[in-house]
């Protein structure tokens, strides 16, 4: 065995197998996997093993088919063979328009990673599977490529694969410890020695929170039981003359492929169970949970009456085993929050599927830094502090309950609610308000007309569309409150705080007392990778001269990763997160001004305190930090206060507001002004595979500074010319808004993609932002949207319809 190497994978399924091969494939050969049994002997094993391009996003779908391609050139290799029915087809049923619509959307944005999936209807879905009946059935998705894949072999061929290039396998060898070194490497102890590594990857399964506890890091990932028997031979199967394509049922909650001659069903019980949450048996390996055919009865019944010849053979086989959840359903695939040099590839519910393409985007992460597609949608950092095991358990129930029923817009399910509130969440809930969820936090979307008001799950514009303009209609016309809860906020202190910022942005860096500006993170290949205001606050008695680092609240953990990882030990600058002290209140509206003025003391007049300007003051008499910012497009106030004193600044500001027409509104209404603005989300507009000047965002770009994070890649880009334009959209309907991820068509040709899309009530039209290729990106050139199966006009406009010299947020 080894005592040094580059990077130690623990555990040997497919997770850690796909990670170890693809290492190899990035050009690391100096890398070991560390197993404690034998190979697949966790979950991976006993996986019903099925592997489809089907995903919600265009991360999922891309990496799906990252593992399609692996699997297809395995099973055709001579020298290790893996066996892969590619190409069975699969069929995901629906028996609601509502469904069905769905399907046409993520069909719209499959194609844009190249993938072609079919609607077809009830009598196309019992052609194609003749053992399923049409009762009750209005259609399906249809993935040509789906099929199944032999767990063991595929995890054998990889190994084989990987060690070919250069990397070694250690089996029956557990990994007992983890320690860091100041330096950031590590060392692995093992119970047959110990390795010295820079990079560790945690792999390990159901097991991960033993691996995690090693390394004083608790996982959000929960394993559930989940059962499917095999059948006897079918002789309907073998007179079919062909394969029976793969089956997913979102009204019973089941699957079915081909097993032999006879069918593997596979359920999500509505009666299911967590497994392990008080510490798995050492000895469970190569193992699995009892047989339990009872507790599936409910959703058996559905695969019956769906596929009655179940109900004429006998069952031959029952496989009961965990299976990982996390938080939202996708696992965790990238760096370890908080750590340095830790990655994880855990939480894998669907690992074969998946498993090829997670391996390659993780390789690369560890490689490149950064990989070909953005990740965020699996990234460990997107949970924070709520993310405790009970927390996921609760979740993991609710998903598995869910299994083949996919989140419409807007949805946001019951479990695990009221993870993080502030003393408001009660008193506007009281007011009306309908919460999402960001990061944990219960955010107010929009503030219902009536106690009983149910918006209907849809893909179209919902009930709440007059809701929103008749609050966005105050705002512009009056003002309006909002409470934006859980805005991640760094304070960085230190004579240096100025020049690390200046190295970590790619723009100019506001440094005068009292004023704050917009900027954008660069990663090391020029691409963005972070947006933040940037606050300077001067000493007082609250604290000393110190920067107020503001940005979206999903990105609590990325951000200060990011910036911890680059600060110098010789300079000094200190970061201390307040997000989970802090709050926002954001006042927006031409009264704005008159409201602030009639509970705060001071002038706070357009010359007094201009657009951009950032200052300490009391609302009534709590505590509080003002900044002029807009993100409405109206004359706006972010007012940030101490949790502690929170209720006493509402309290403030809605009987200052009284007067002046003050009423509250939601994220709904902010996000469909920003719209009109030009203004971007990060993670949805400000992704990773774009620079900031294909992004749009050259006004934020100084290349005449000395240095940033990211210059020479971004020169070399700019060099190259663009791969792709941000561009604003006037929709030709106004039914619907463009969905993230739907397809921009010139002809049969995918020459762009949604990024955001919502409904502008001030300038009355139906906006969207997409990334769309140069050379159709001009302005006036029409491309036609891909509408949930529809193809609608999509006239390209410039930025910002609505005042578009921001005259109004300046005034
Ligand atoms: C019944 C069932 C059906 C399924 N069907 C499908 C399907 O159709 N399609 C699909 O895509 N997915 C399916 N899945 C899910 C899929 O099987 C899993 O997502 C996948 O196998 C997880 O792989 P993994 O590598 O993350 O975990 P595992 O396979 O559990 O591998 C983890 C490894 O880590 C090792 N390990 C743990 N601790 C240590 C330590 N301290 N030191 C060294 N090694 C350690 C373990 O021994 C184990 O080998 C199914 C799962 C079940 C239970």
């Amino acid at each position: 065995m080894k005592s040094r190497t580059k990077v130690v994978v623990i555990g040997g399924g497919i997770a850690g197998c796909s990670t170890l091969y693809h290492l190899t494939q990035e050009g690391w050969s100096d890398v070991v996997l560390v197993e404690r049994d034998e190979l697949t002997s966790g979950t991976t094993w006993h996986s019903a093993a099925q592997v489809t391009n089907f995903g919600m996003t265009q991360t999922m779908v891309g990496l799906k088919s990252h593992s399609i391609a692996l699997y297809k050139k395995l099973r055709d290799d001579p020298e290790y063979p893996v066996g892969y029915h590619h190409g069975d087809g699969g069929i995901r049923l629906a028996n609601t328009e509502e469904q069905m619509q769905g399907y046409r959307h993520f069909a719209s944005m499959a194609r844009g990673m190249g993938v072609e999936f079919e609607v077809i209807d009830a009598e196309e879905c019992a052609r194609r599977h003749p053992l399923i009946s049409t009762d009750n059935l209005l259609g399906g998705l249809w993935d040509g490529e789906d099929g199944d894949v032999d767990p063991a072999q595929l995890c054998q061929a990889l190994a084989f694969h990987a060690r070919k290039a250069g990397a070694e396998v250690y089996r029956s060898t557990a990994v007992t410890e983890l320690t860091q070194h100041k330096d950031d490497t590590w060392t692995v102890y093992t119970q047959h020695g110990d390795i010295d590594c820079d990079i560790v990857v945690n792999a390990g399964g159901y097991r991960v929170n033993e691996i995690g506890a090693m390394m004083g890091v608790q996982h959000p990932v929960a394993s559930m039981e989940h059962q499917y028997f095999v059948t006897e031979d079918i002789p309907a199967i073998t007179e079919a003359g062909h394969r029976m394509p793969l089956l997913r049922c979102p009204i019973s909650d089941y699957y079915c492929r081909q097993e032999k001659d006879g069918l593997l069903v596979g359920f999500y019980e509505q009666d299911c169970k967590t497994w392990g949450m008080d510490g798995i048996n050492p000895g469970f390996s190569n193992d699995l949970c009892p047989d339990d055919l009872d507790r599936v009865m409910d959703v058996l019944e559905g695969a019956f009456e769906r596929m009655p010849v179940l109900a004429e053979v006998g069952i031959k086989r029952v496989v009961n085993g965990p299976i990982t959840y996390t938080i939202d359903g996708a696992p965790l695939v990238g760096p370890i929050p908080g750590k340095r040099n830790a990655y994880c590839i855990i939480g894998l519910r669907a690992g074969l599927g998946e498993g090829g393409g997670h391996g390659w985007l993780l390789a690369q992460q560890i490689v490149h830094g950064e990989a070909c597609f953005d990740t965020w949608v699996i990234d460990p950092r997107r949970f924070t502090g709520h993310a405790t095991v009970e927390l996921t358990s609760r979740k993991a129930i609710e998903d598995y309950q869910n299994e083949f029923r996919f989140h419409f817009p807007h949805e946001h399910r019951p479990a695990g609610r009221n993870a993080k509130t502030t003393p408001l969440t009660p008193i506007l809930a009281a007011e009306g308000a309908e919460f999402t969820v960001v990061n944990g936090w219960e955010r107010v979307d929009y503030i219902k007309p009536s106690p009983d008001f149910h918006p209907s799950l849809s893909f179209d514009f919902d009930e709440v569309f007059d809701v929103v303009a008749a609050e966005v209609a105050n705002v512009a016309s009056n003002v309006g409150l909002a409470e934006v809860n859980g805005f991640n906020r760094i304070e960085i202190t230190g004579k240096d705080r100025h020049a690390f910022l200046d190295r970590m942005m790619c723009g100019t860096v506001n440094k005068r007392d009292g004023r704050l500006g917009l900027g954008y993170l660069l990663n090391h290949h020029g691409c963005v990778k972070a947006e933040a205001t940037v606050a300077n606050l001067p000493a007082s008695d609250r604290g000393p001269d110190r920067v107020w680092y503001g940005s979206a609240a999903a990105s609590e953990y990325h951000d200060m990763d990011w910036l911890r990882a680059h600060l110098d030990p010789s300079e000094d600058v200190q970061l201390r997160s307040l997000t989970n002290d802090h709050t926002i209140l954001v006042l927006a509206g031409p009264k704005a001004r008159a409201v602030l003025s009639d509970c705060a003391r001071g002038d706070w007049s357009a010359e007094a305190f201009p657009w951009l300007s950032a200052r300490e003051c009391c609302i009534g008499f709590a505590p509080a930090v003002v900044m002029g910012v807009s993100f409405s497009g109206e004359l706006a106030y972010e007012i940030h206060v101490p949790n502690a004193s929170l209720y006493a600044s509402y309290l403030a500001l809605r009987e200052a507001g009284q007067a002046h027409g003050l009423k509250l509104f939601g994220a709904r209404a902010i996000d469909s002004m920003r719209m009109e603005k030009g203004f971007l989300h990060w993670k949805t507009d400000l992704i990773t595979e774009f620079d900031p000047l294909e992004t749009g965002l050259s006004r934020f770009v100084e290349l005449d500074k000395p240095d940033f994070i990211g210059k020479a890649a971004l020169l070399k880009r700019q060099a190259a010319g663009p791969q792709s334009k941000l561009v604003t959209l006037k929709i030709g309907t106004n039914h619907a808004p463009a969905h993230p991820g739907a397809s921009l068509m010139q002809g049969n040709t995918v020459v762009g993609t949604i990024t955001s899309g919502d409904y502008g009530h001030r300038v009355g039209m139906n906006l969207a932002y997409a990334f769309v290729k140069p050379d159709f990106a001009d302005v006036g050139s029409t491309l036609q949207l891909d509408l949930c199966g529809k193809h609608i006009a999509a006239q390209i406009i410039e930025p910002s319809p609505y005042d578009p010299r921001f005259e109004r947020m300046r005034a």
